[in-house]
């Protein structure tokens, strides 16, 4: 395909979710009241938010990340691991009295995972919050957000966008009660189908990619200016006025599917902030999707802008 949008970047602001993922790895899980000797851990850079501003900052995007953390070392980690990644910090600051969101994960030997979220300093991300950054999201070409900010929150952005004309793309995982006013306004909604039906979008049938594609087409303009649905191996499909795309991923030998989903919503909302079409910008996050799935760990799982122009070929 060629890539009409490939000479510009586009701005993008994330409000998101940040966590360091601390991962214990054992042969079983440990009953309640057990303590049991792991066999293995890894402490990693997390939250949906902070994902895909790095894949979008991957992407070819100008990215600002709106993100908390606590006055705490895993909070310095995070820091120094964005850097590492090349992205401008300048827009996350330390809350005094909570940790840094973290999730604990535990992975057994046969792969299943147990998780649990200490949101912690996210909770700081506040409808206020936006207010303080309207500057910012007045001269972005692209808000991004999350399931994993508060509601208000996301209400709050909806409503800044529409009022400074800035698209707003939000990624409603996992899924949470946010307002029907509010994702009216997403352009895109980004969601799995789980995700989709959970603000009734459906498909008729059996479910097939066929069946997503028609449901995303019924719901735009019922349910969001123009919905997106991720379809895990079989790739993804999407609707807006006058578009429509459905796009199989590539066949690969998947190895770790983790960020799979935020590594396609960043490099979406890079191509959508630099000007290409729904269309395009679907089929650019399905190669980066792939591409993202053939290496393990999250966000250093993701290609680079020319690895996926190159995969659109
Ligand atoms: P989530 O993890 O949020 O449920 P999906 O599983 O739908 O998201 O995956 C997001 C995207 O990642 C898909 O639309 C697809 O482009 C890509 N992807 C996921 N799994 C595979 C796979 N096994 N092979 C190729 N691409 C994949």
């Amino acid at each position: 395909m060629r890539v009409a949008a490939a000479a510009r970047a586009g701005s993008v602001v994330v409000f998101g979710s940040l966590n360091v993922d601390s991962t214990s790895y054992v042969d079983r899980f440990p009953l309640p009241g057990e303590t049991l000797a792991s066999t293995g851990f890894a402490t990693a850079l997390g939250g949906k938010g902070t994902n895909q501003a790095v894949a979008a900052h991957r992407s070819g995007a100008a990215v600002r990340l709106v993100a908390r953390v606590g006055a705490d070392a895993s909070g310095d980690f995070a820091l120094a691991e964005l850097a590492r990644h090349g992205l401008d910090v300048a827009s996350i600051a330390a809350v005094p009295d909570a940790p840094t969101g973290v999730a604990q994960i535990t992975v057994d030997a046969s792969g299943e995972n147990t998780i649990v979220i200490t949101a912690g300093a996210n909770a700081a991300l506040t409808p206020e919050l936006v207010v303080e950054r309207h500057d910012d999201i007045a001269a972005a070409d692209l808000v991004l957000t999350q399931g994993e900010v508060p509601a208000p929150t996301i209400e709050r952005l909806a409503a800044a966008c529409a009022r400074f004309g800035t698209r707003f793309v939000l990624n409603l995982a996992p899924p949470i009660d946010v307002s029907r006013g509010a994702l009216a306004e997403c352009d895109p909604l980004v969601v799995n189908e789980h995700e989709a039906r959970s603000v009734g979008i459906a498909p008729e049938g059996a479910g097939s990619a066929d069946d997503w594609w028609g449901a995303a087409e019924a719901a735009v303009g019922r349910v969001a200016r123009s919905v997106v649905v991720t379809l895990g191996a079989e790739g993804a499909v999407g609707a807006a006025p006058g578009v429509s795309v459905a796009c199989a991923a590539p066949e690969v030998d998947a190895v770790d599917t983790t960020g799979a989903g935020d590594g396609f919503t960043g490099t979406l909302a890079a191509f959508l902030a630099g000007g290409a079409e729904l269309d395009e910008a679907v089929v650019a996050a399905v190669a980066a999707g792939g591409l993202a799935v053939q290496r393990r760990g999250t966000t250093d799982s993701y290609a680079s802008r020319d690895e996926i122009l190159q995969a659109m070929e």
